[in-house]
């Protein structure tokens, strides 16, 4: 511990951690709350290296925010936040079982097409690769 008085102030003190890591848990990206409290995006990462409890804190503030910003109970927060939770699940099944039944139409050859008939090609009767030139056009 430094003596009062020396060394740089500390800015990001436990009153600022403690509003940092409420805005973190509600949904605020991290980058972004370090803005609005005026301290560097890199500080509370640096302070989760040297202070080991400051990392778990970070940390669950972190899971909660991110909770905070999946749209649950839709299919894109299954699949685009990877939530796994049983409302998304379910979303995400939904869904996927009505695309897939819209789809089924569209399995296979199209049978209704109308076939252009081709002429057959005639083998040719010429017997030197010479005749076969001059047989062509
Ligand atoms: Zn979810």
């Amino acid at each position: 511990m430094t003596a009062p008085g020396r060394g740089r102030p500390p800015i990001f003190d436990d009153a600022a951690q403690d509003e940092f890591l409420r805005l973190v848990a509600s949904g605020v990206r991290v980058g972004e709350a370090a803005d609005k409290l005026g301290i560097s995006r890199r500080t509370p990462t640096q302070l989760a290296t040297r202070n080991p409890g400051f990392a778990p804190r970070l940390a669950a503030a972190k899971a909660a925010g991110r909770d905070h910003r999946v749209p649950h109970g839709t299919a894109g927060g299954y699949n685009n936040h990877r939530c796994r939770c049983r409302r998304c699940t379910a979303a995400a099944t939904a869904a996927r079982s009505k695309h897939r039944a819209e789809s089924v139409g569209h399995d296979g050859p199209d049978r209704t097409a109308h076939i252009h008939p081709l002429p057959i090609p005639q083998p040719h009767t010429a017997t030197t690769k010479f005749a076969v030139l001059a047989d062509v056009g």
